[in-house]
């Protein structure tokens, strides 16, 4: 067996990490981290040192770790066929019936999805629908696509300039032309100390309607947005405001595409972000808890008043000219399968919104007092906090001190994951669907802990 300072060495020579600071970690300033094995909602490394993954990898590993009816499902459909293309027609057993069965889960208006393999490369092709369809109805300039700050929708090039986070554009030349950015729906760092949850959500359309006024609603072509923030701070939106962007929406013709990639299959307790917040998107985007990260897979769902335009396009042009090698993999679809009748079978979506509750409401008993503890929010089970230098001003620390990295990395001496938010002292958590009352408990504990060491 490799030695750990040998593998942390060939890492350090050859390995390209994603978001990563490069020069600290070529320079051996940030650990290399090899994880061996899982179970549940626990990892391990290849010290042997047990954490409880109170985020779920990147928010995908909703099932748990270690679940054999997948990996069963993985290995018997290598075995039987690795690979096989979804070009011309063609599929296997597994993606026709994953098919199915997100559709069957997709709100009624949804027709037919489209498998990719990463939430990035799916928003990439749900803004090529959106295009086509345009040109098929004739309107060739309508291609604009508004996107909110704080929003996460993957970094390509399209929708890493959809992302809107300075870090995903910085050095970048993103966004590029097509993309505009409105206003993010954070009540708590954006609406005036004064203003309530109503006025906020008001204040959001109004500049909303004004972004389309200014550039002309025959310019936009559709409104993208997850349905609670996720990278850019797990931001529960305020209240009435999907009701009211969809309201805005509806008058100027823009469709909606909702990226569902975390909160799709059940994060929040209902089986899409969109049940949750009564949402009719034109589009979704699926991934993550699809295969619950056990196989790389992502869709693109199409509403039935899309796909329509995109049938007629084809008799008009030829066939749909967009494709992966990699689409609907075999593997992927088997274990998407398998994830979701497993899920089903475990009640684990009824689990996630009770544990969510009970997470949550933990939190807020340990910390709501604390007076550098500011917000404490979420929706099913995914939540998080954020720190303040001074409550009552709702004044933030300066971001150079990092007060969110040095709360995780206490935590994570106690044995738990969270993520420190990109942007802002914020601590994020969406453990695994599975986790036990007793294991919300040690997170609490851990989290207060840590908020104590470092902020006292
Ligand atoms: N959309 C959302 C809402 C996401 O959270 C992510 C990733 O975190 C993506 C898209 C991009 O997915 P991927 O990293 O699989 O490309």
């Amino acid at each position: 067996m490799l030695r750990n300072d040998q593998l942390a060495e060939w890492d350090r020579e050859n390995f390209f990490h994603a978001s990563t600071h490069l020069a600290q970690h070529a320079r051996g300033e940030t650990p290399t981290r090899i994880i061996t094995t899982g179970s549940g909602v626990y990892i391990e490394d290849r010290d042997g040192t047990r954490l409880l993954d109170a985020f779920a990898g990147l928010y995908c590993v909703n099932a748990g770790y270690g679940q054999s009816e997948i990996t069963d499902a993985i290995a018997d459909q290598a075995r039987e066929l690795a690979y096989y293309h979804a070009y011309a027609g063609h599929g296997t057993e597994a993606s026709v019936t994953l098919a199915k069965m997100v559709i069957e889960r997709a709100p009624a208006n949804m027709s037919k999805v489209y498998f990719g393999l990463s939430g990035s490369d799916a928003n990439e092709t749900n803004i090529k629908l959106v295009w086509y369809y345009n040109n098929i109805l004739n309107r060739p300039q309508k291609k604009k696509i508004i996107s909110r700050w704080r929003g996460y929708h993957g970094s390509g090039l399209m929708t890493g300039s959809l992302t809107g986070l300075d870090l995903f554009h910085k050095k970048f030349d993103l966004p590029l032309s097509h993309v505009l950015h409105t206003q993010a729906p954070y009540y708590y760092h954006r609406a005036d100390l004064d203003m309530d949850e109503a006025a906020f959500t008001a204040h959001c359309a109004a500049e909303l309607e004004a972004l389309i006024a200014r550039e002309g609603a025959d310019t936009i072509a559709a409104f993208i947005g997850e349905p609670v923030l996720g990278t850019g701070g797990i931001v529960p939106p305020p209240a009435g405001y999907w009701d009211a962007i969809q309201a805005v929406l509806r008058k100027h013709d823009i469709l909606l595409i909702v990226d569902e990639v975390v909160t799709g299959f059940g994060r929040l307790g209902t089986p899409f972000g969109s049940d949750y917040y009564g949402l009719e998107p034109d589009l979704m985007t699926i991934a993550k808890g699809l295969t619950s990260a056990y196989a790389p897979l992502s869709g693109s769902i199409v509403s039935d008043k899309m796909w329509k335009v995109l049938e007629q396009g084809t008799d008009e042009n030829g066939a749909f000219g967009h494709g992966w090698t990699y689409s609907a993999h075999p593997i992927g679809a088997a274990a998407g399968v398998a994830n979701l009748n497993l899920i089903d079978k475990l009640g684990l979506v009824a689990n996630a919104e009770k544990m969510g509750a009970y997470l949550l409401a933990a939190l807020q008993d340990a910390l709501g007092t604390h007076p550098h503890v500011g917000d404490i929010r979420g929706a099913g089970l995914l939540c998080a906090v954020e720190f303040v230098e001074d409550r009552d001003a709702r004044a933030f620390f300066d971001p150079a001190r990092k007060i969110n990295v040095q709360v995780v990395a206490q935590m994570l001496q106690n044995g738990i994951i969270a993520r420190a938010m990109p942007q802002g002292d914020i601590v994020g958590f969406a453990p695994p669907f599975c986790l036990t009352q007793s294991e919300a408990d040690k997170i609490v504990a851990a989290t207060k802990d840590a908020v104590q060491a470092v902020l006292g």
